[in-house]
C-alpha cells in the first residue's frame, strides 16, 4: 500500500517535487498508530517533515492505515518524532507547473508545461534526436515514419515527445495530435475490449494526425496488445500520418516483440540519446540555475558548483534536477551561500550513490541473460525455482553493488516487502557455502558488473 500512497503523492505534489522529495523515502512500518518513515539525509528528513508531512498522513489514512502520527528518520540516528506537523518555515516550492491535456476529444496523456523545446538543452549526446523532433514539430509533410527515439532513462525522450506536441497545438491547431504511454495504449484497448467498444477505440486511433507513444518497451510480451498496437500502427503510415515512438532500446534489442513489429520500427528513422556529456550537463545545470536565481532570489553560488556536479552526478538528467532542487531549496531554508562544503552536506546520499556506476536494473538484466531467464521474471511473481533462485542472486548483488536500502531493492523487484529482500540475500549466502556452482556464477556477475 506504500506504492498507492506514493502513487497519490505523485499527483498530489507533481513530479518534480516527488522525485525530489517523495520518491527516495520509505516506509518502515507501522507500529502503535506510528509510521516510521525513512529519509536518506538529516536534512531531507526535516524538510519532509515540515512540507509533506500533512500530505503524506493523509495519504497513509486514506490508503486505510490508522496512522496518528508519523515518525520521520535517518538511518543509523534516533528517530526525531514529528508530532505535529509544523508549517512550512519557508514556502513550500510550488507544485510543478500545471499540467494541460491537449485535445479534449482524445485520450492522450497530460503534457507537463515545461517540457518544452525552448527548455531543452541541446548538445552532442541528443542533437540528432532533437533535430528529428524538430522537423516532426513542424507539422509539415511527413519525411521519416515513424520517429523512434531510444536511450536510457531520464535522458529526455518524454521531454522531446512532449515538445512536439506542444509546438504542434500552436502551430498547426488544426491537427489531431496525440501523446500517450504504451501502458495507457494498453490500458484503453483492454478497457474498449471489456465494454465492446474495440470499433470505437480502432476509430478513434485510426483517426489521429499525429500519433505518440512513449516508452514502447512495455508492449513486449502483451501479444494481444501489440497485435493491435501493429494494425494501428500501419493504418496510421497508410494514411501518410505520423509516427513517433520512444522506448529505452532500440528495436532490435527489445526482447518479445514481433518481428513485423520490429522490421516497422526500424524502417523509420532510428535515432539515440547518448548518455550525457559533461558538457551537456552542465548546460542543463547552468539553465536551470537561472530560473532558480528568479525564484530564490539573493542566494549566493560559489564557483565551482555547477562544475562539480556536471562531474559527479553522471546517471541521468532527472537525478541531476533533483540535486540541484533539493540543493536550492537547503541554502535557502539555511539562509547560506551554496558552496561545496554546502553540497557535500546536502546531497551525500546522491553523491555517494553515483560512486558506483551499477544499477539495480543493469543487475537484474545481466543475472537473467546468465541463467537464461527473461528479465520480466525478475520482478514477476513466479516461485519456480530455476527463476526464484537467478532472482534471489540478484538481490543479492543489489545488496551488495549498490547502496539501496532493502525496502528500495524490493521496490525494484516488483514492489516485494524488504522481508523477503532479506530472506532472498540470506539463501544466496548460506548456499554458497556448500555450493560451489553458484559461488563461481556469483563471482563472475559480480565482475562482469563492477567492469
Ligand atoms: P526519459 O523520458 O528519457 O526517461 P525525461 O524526458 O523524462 O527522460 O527527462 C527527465 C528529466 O530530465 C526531465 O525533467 C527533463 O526535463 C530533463 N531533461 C532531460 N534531458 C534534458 C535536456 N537536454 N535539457 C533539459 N532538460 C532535460
Ligand atoms: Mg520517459
Amino acid at each position: 500500500s506504500w506504492g498507492r500512497v506514493r502513487n497519490e503523492l505523485l499527483k498530489n505534489v507533481g513530479k518534480t517535487n516527488f522525485t525530489t522529495w517523495i520518491e527516495p523515502l520509505n516506509l518502515i512500518g507501522v507500529t502503535d498508530g506510528i509510521a516510521s518513515v525513512e529519509a536518506p539525509t538529516k536534512f531531507m528528513r526535516d524538510w519532509v517533515s515540515r512540507n509533506f508531512g500533512e500530505p503524506i498522513l493523509r495519504e497513509l489514512r486514506a490508503s486505510g492505515l490508522a496512522v496518528e502520527r508519523i515518525e520521520f528518520q535517518v538511518p543509523d540516528l534516533r528517530p526525531i518524532p514529528a508530532t505535529e506537523v509544523s508549517r512550512p518555515a519557508v514556502p513550500a516550492r510550488k507544485p510543478a507547473a500545471p499540467i494541460r491535456t491537449g485535445d479534449d476529444e482524445l485520450p492522450g496523456a497530460p503534457l507537463d508545461a515545461r517540457f518544452t523545446f525552448d527548455s531543452f538543452v541541446v548538445g552532442k549526446p541528443n542533437e540528432l534526436a532533437h533535430a528529428a523532433a524538430r522537423r516532426v514539430a513542424e507539422g509539415g509533410p511527413v519525411s521519416f515514419n515513424p520517429l523512434f527515439l531510444y536511450g536510457g532513462v531520464g535522458l529526455g525522450k518524454t521531454h522531446l515527445m512532449h515538445a512536439i506536441a506542444h509546438e504542434l497545438y500552436t502551430r498547426r491547431p488544426d491537427m489531431r495530435v496525440l501523446y500517450l504511454s504504451a501502458e495507457q495504449f494498453m490500458y484503453r484497448f483492454v478497457q474498449a475490449l471489456r465494454d465492446r467498444q474495440i470499433m470505437d477505440f480502432k476509430g478513434m486511433f485510426r483517426s489521429v494526425d499525429v500519433l505518440m507513444v512513449d516508452d514502447v518497451q512495455f508492449i513486449a510480451g502483451k501479444d494481444s496488445t501489440q497485435e493491435e498496437f501493429f494494425h494501428t500502427f500501419n493504418a496510421l503510415v497508410d494514411q501518410g500520418k505520423q509516427i513517433v515512438i520512444s522506448a529505452d532500446r532500440a528495436p532490435g534489442e527489445i526482447k518479445d516483440l514481433e518481428e513485423r513489429i520490429r522490421s516497422r520500427l526500424q524502417c523509420g528513422l532510428v535515432v539515440d540519446l547518448h548518455p550525457t556529456d559533461y558538457e551537456l550537463r552542465l548546460g542543463i545545470l547552468q539553465t536551470k540555475t537561472e530560473s532558480y536565481r528568479v525564484q530564490y532570489s539573493g542566494l549566493k553560488m560559489a564557483d565551482g558548483v555547477l562544475e562539480f556536479l556536471a562531474h559527479r552526478i553522471t546517471t541521468n538528467v532527472r537525478v541531476l534536477e533533483g540535486a540541484l532542487t533539493r540543493l536550492f531549496a537547503f541554502a535557502s531554508l539555511v539562509g547560506k551561500e551554496i558552496t561545496l562544503d554546502l553540497v557535500q552536506e546536502c546531497l551525500t546520499d546522491i553523491l555517494r550513490a553515483s560512486d558506483r556506476k551499477v544499477t539495480i536494473e543493469e543487475i537484474q538484466r545481466k543475472v537473467a541473460e546468465h541463467y537464461n531467464v527473461r528479465l520480466s521474471d525478475m520482478i514477476g511473481p513466479k516461485r519456480l525455482r530455476t527463476i526464484a533462485r537467478p532472482r534471489q542472486v540478484a538481490m543479492y548483488l543489489s545488496k551488495q553493488l549498490t547502496t539501496r536500502s532493502l525496502p528500495e531493492i524490493g521496490r525494484r523487484f516488483g514492489g516485494r516487502d524488504h522481508t523477503t529482500i532479506m530472506h532472498g540475500i540470506r539463501k544466496i549466502e548460506e548456499l554458497m557455502v556448500s555450493d560451489h556452482q553458484l559461488t563461481e556464477d556469483v563471482d563472475l556477475l559480480r565482475r562482469l558488473l563492477e567492469s
